[in-house]
């Protein structure tokens, strides 16, 4: 087993759920009314092992957009479908030390990596990008739903059309990235903002999203299903990146007092990976200064000083 002493392993994860439950801090995204009104209260716990241990606690079946979760899944999938040198022709792997949205090019003139929004729009240029628009997305959300074991995957219209309509900085970026010409041959850019978009758009909830993060930590192999989603090459380099990207500009900070492969979204949630061992998703809408879930950041803090989950504990 994963971990052994699941039981007890389950009493200490909710008394870590317990004593964050009444702390206050951080405030939700507030650039689109669909994030702005979310209840702050909710707060969210599941655990997935490999084996397949479930475990979860507060409001963990309540939908919540997915964000930049999705980067990460959308880096695993295109990784899986071309291999990775194909891939790194469209966007690179290093931290840009900057804002997730800001306008800006690595040495090489690509985007840093898939993990911010240069990088991610890159990323949905290349996705499945021989087919239509439709396809494209209908594609990247049974993959999606592949990865969560079936389970709950759902799409915000409201959401996607605020995007759309919220998103100068991410045409900006857009065309930024266009006349840099790094996108692939015959891409449309409305037609990659708008994948972007709706890929952010995508809802999944704290049980079916702890199940994305165990297929990651299983190797690409979904825990529930047998179903193979991801290839082994695209799990490495995906962790990898999540190590040193995932957190925005906490990313470093995260690798040092958490140390654990893990992306979030300005919903509020963190897809965390225990390599081998696990995936959490942790939900909590209000947001720190860097725009990860104040609460989530508590938990891992907890989480990694509570058990020796720290990828260097134990060294
Ligand atoms: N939709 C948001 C954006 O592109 C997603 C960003 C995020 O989760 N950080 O601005």
């Amino acid at each position: 087993l994963a971990i052994p002493e699941f039981k007890e392993f389950c009493t200490q994860i909710k008394s870590i759920y317990d004593e964050l439950r009444n702390v206050k801090g951080g405030k939700n995204a507030q650039y689109i009314p669909q994030l702005a009104r979310v209840n702050p209260d909710y707060w969210g716990v599941s655990v997935c092992t490999v084996d397949g241990q479930r475990f979860s606690i507060g409001d963990v079946n309540v939908p919540f957009c997915i964000q930049s979760c999705s980067k990460a899944l959308n880096y695993a999938i295109n990784v899986t479908e071309h291999g990775a040198e194909y891939v790194h022709q469209f966007l690179g792997k290093e931290p840009s030390g900057r804002g997730f949205n800001q306008i800006h090019l690595d040495k090489n003139g690509l985007p840093h990596n898939p993990m911010i929004n240069p990088g991610a729009i890159s990323c949905c240029s290349v996705l499945r990008k021989e087919d239509s628009l439709a396809e494209r997305y209908e594609y990247t959300e049974k993959m999606y739903k592949k990865m969560a074991g079936g389970e709950f995957i759902g799409f915000s219209n409201a959401t996607f059309l605020s995007e759309k309509s919220e998103a100068d900085r991410n045409f900006a970026i857009g065309y930024y990235l266009k006349e840099a010409g790094v996108f692939p041959e015959g891409s449309n850019l409305k037609e990659t903002l708008d994948l972007y978009f709706q890929l952010c758009s995508v809802e999944a909830n704290c049980d079916s999203a702890a199940v994305i993060s165990a297929t990651i930590a299983n190797g690409g192999v979904c825990p529930t299903t047998g179903e193979v989603c991801i290839s082994p090459d695209a799990v490495r380099n995906t962790l990898s990146l999540m190590n040193s990207c995932g957190m925005y500009d906490y990313s470093g900070e995260w690798a040092v007092e958490v140390g654990l492969p893990s992306k979030s979204g300005v919903a509020g949630s963190i897809f965390i990976v225990i390599p081998g061992v696990m995936g959490f998703c942790v939900w909590s809408p209000p947001l720190d200064e860097l725009g990860n879930s104040y609460k989530g950041v508590l938990f891992a803090k907890k989480l990694v000083e509570l058990f020796a989950f720290h990828s260097f504990d134990g060294v």
